[in-house]
């Protein structure tokens, strides 16, 4: 084996057995937690490799990096686009990305919507939320989203599957709790006010940095690419 694919698969050992231990530590069955590689500063042949070590779920944040490399694998994997998406590349997107996790305007939500129908797909979607307010940051505050919220339940192309965030980053992961707690917070509060169809199950939050937090706080998805790819150089 050669070895970059080595130190891959040691990377990623070393990551699910951090999930595993996040997992057991918060007492949550280790199925309730889905890794996405995050493979936007990766090598081709990184993500092939780490794709025939058996990892099934890549995200990319942005729609063009994504539209290209996504034919490019033969194997079945599921891509989810974690960055910004301009509407005008949602039709690029829509085919290719079964899970969209940055959906942050009622405008691009509700053009999903209508393109799904037309396309005859039915997406799963996660609302971006700036839970902490950083004017740098995409997503809507919790309370755009509050106000919008008859919106969000009227889409009926689209599966609206629960609510992603990025945590500010910092060195310590506790930094990141309160963000985290926000959001299942806020999560559980609009719930309560939809239907009983939509349930929000899913919490994307975690990165390189804070995922073991975000898994004890509730993520359903981790968003990982830096600890992944450490010790690798594009030369590998
Ligand atoms: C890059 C990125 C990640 C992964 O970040 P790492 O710190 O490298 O793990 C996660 N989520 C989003 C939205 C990103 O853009």
């Amino acid at each position: 084996m050669s070895q970059f694919a080595d130190r891959l698969r040691t990377n990623l050992q070393m990551v699910e057995q951090r999930i595993s231990q996040a997992c057991l530590r918060a007492g949550r069955p280790r199925s309730d937690v889905t890794l996405v590689a995050v493979t936007k500063y990766a090598e081709w042949e990184w993500i092939a490799a780490l794709v025939a070590q058996g990892q099934q779920h890549l995200g990319e944040n942005r729609p063009q990096q994504l539209a290209e490399r996504a034919p490019r694998l033969t194997q079945p994997v599921t891509w989810h686009l974690i960055g910004h998406l301009q509407t005008n590349k949602a039709k690029l997107v829509l085919p290719i990305a079964p899970w969209i996790h940055s959906v942050d305007s009622l405008k691009l939500l509700t053009l999903l919507d209508r393109q799904a129908s037309e396309l005859a797909l039915r997406p799963q979607l996660l609302l971006e939320v700036n839970v902490t307010g950083e004017a740098t940051k995409y997503g809507f505050t919790p309370d755009e989203l509050l106000a919008g919220w008859p919106t969000v339940c009227a889409c009926r192309n689209v599966e609206v599957a629960g609510l992603m965030t990025m945590a500010p980053a910092a060195a310590d992961p506790e930094t990141a709790r309160p963000a985290f707690q926000s959001l299942r917070t806020l999560r559980d509060n609009l719930k309560s006010r939809s239907p009983s169809t939509l349930t929000l199950p899913h919490l994307s939050m975690g990165m390189t940095g804070d995922f073991e937090v975000a898994i004890e706080e509730g993520a359903t998805f981790v968003r990982i690419g830096s600890a992944l790819f450490e010790g690798l150089s594009p030369h590998d």
